[in-house]
């Protein structure tokens, strides 16, 4: 028995196949392009594993339709990727393997992942962010993801501009959110050079952990969960989380009693995996949580 994992990203996809200890056997990873393409190569991958599959997890880029009764559930829907907007994800998977699937945003896939294999096991309640190309968030109550008429949007949440910071925001819907303000191509716009090229004395990064400092603080606020998780490129700055860690202490001012800072605010244990071994066990799980 096969399980099989796809984290479908904006910019790449990984496909991975595992076992039941979530070990992975053979694991691809290929640009995204267009649908037609890059589906073609997902089935190309899983075609030999096909007489061993079990079912398959996907964790997929957004916006997605996860109501179970709409009549596009398992589409990609309103993605600015204009060649994947309304995109039959499910269906186009289904048609080639019949097995279950479970599908999910690749946010709450890489929460999973932490919650069953790493920061987050053992604990009930973990969120999850990713500060890459975009941010999104995921969070897991008591085994289920969180959700209501949709999936969270969390990465565009308000944030309060710090005062020294003059660019105007780089969200087209809602200018200064915070993937407006923090994520990797708004670090890009303001600095003219990429995150990773910026020193890490440069004063910026105390703009950048404002920002990531307030969405832990309204995360702390409306959900208490056991833990917050933040990953994605723009976090493998490695002085970053420690400015995270004291400016949330600071906004925080005691009001609440959180867990311990440094086991409260991480990075994911799973690295970048994280992602990948979550939709494995989605997989084996069966859930769509
Ligand atoms: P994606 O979000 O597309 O899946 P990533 O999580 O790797 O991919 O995010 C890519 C973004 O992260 C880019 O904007 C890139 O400039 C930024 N980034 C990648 N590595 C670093 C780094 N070491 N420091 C700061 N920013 C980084
Ligand atoms: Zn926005």
């Amino acid at each position: 028995m096969l399980y099989g994992a796809i984290e479908a990203g904006g910019t790449k996809f990984v496909c991975a196949i595992g076992d039941e200890e979530l070990s992975m056997i053979e694991r691809v990873s290929f640009p995204t392009t267009t649908p037609e393409e890059t589906m073609q190569r997902v089935i190309d991958f899983f075609e030999e594993y096909r007489d061993e599959l079990v079912s398959i997890g996907v964790g997929s880029f957004g916006p997605i339709d996860l109501q179970r009764a709409s009549a596009t559930y398992g589409f990609i829907t309103s993605t600015p990727k204009l060649a994947w907007q309304n995109f039959d994800f499910v269906g186009t998977l289904k048609r080639s393997f019949n097995v279950s699937i479970s599908w999910t945003t690749d946010v709450n896939a890489a929460c999973y992942g932490e919650y069953v294999l790493g920061h987050g096991k053992g604990l009930s309640s973990v969120v999850y962010y990713t500060i890459g190309t975009g941010i999104g968030g995921g969070a897991i109550q008591n085994g289920r993801f969180i959700e209501g008429f949709s999936h969270p949007e969390m990465g565009h949440m308000l944030i309060k501009r710090h005062p020294e910071d003059l660019f105007a925001g780089n969200c087209p819907f809602h200018h200064d959110c915070l993937e407006g303000m923090a994520a990797g191509p708004a670090i890009e716009k303001r600095m003219g050079v990429k995150g990773q090229e910026l020193l890490e004395e440069d004063p910026f990064w105390a703009i950048e952990a404002s920002y990531i400092a307030q969405c832990a603080y309204n995360t702390t606020l409306i959900l208490s969960p056991d833990i917050i998780i933040f990953g994605g490129g723009v976090m493998k700055q490695e002085h970053l989380k420690k400015k995270v860690q004291a400016e949330f202490v600071r906004l925080i001012n005691r009001y609440v009693d959180t867990p311990s800072v440094s086991e409260y605010i991480v990075t994911p244990k799973l690295a970048d995996n994280a992602g990948i071994i979550g939709c494995l066990a989605l997989a084996r799980d069966q859930r769509n949580l």
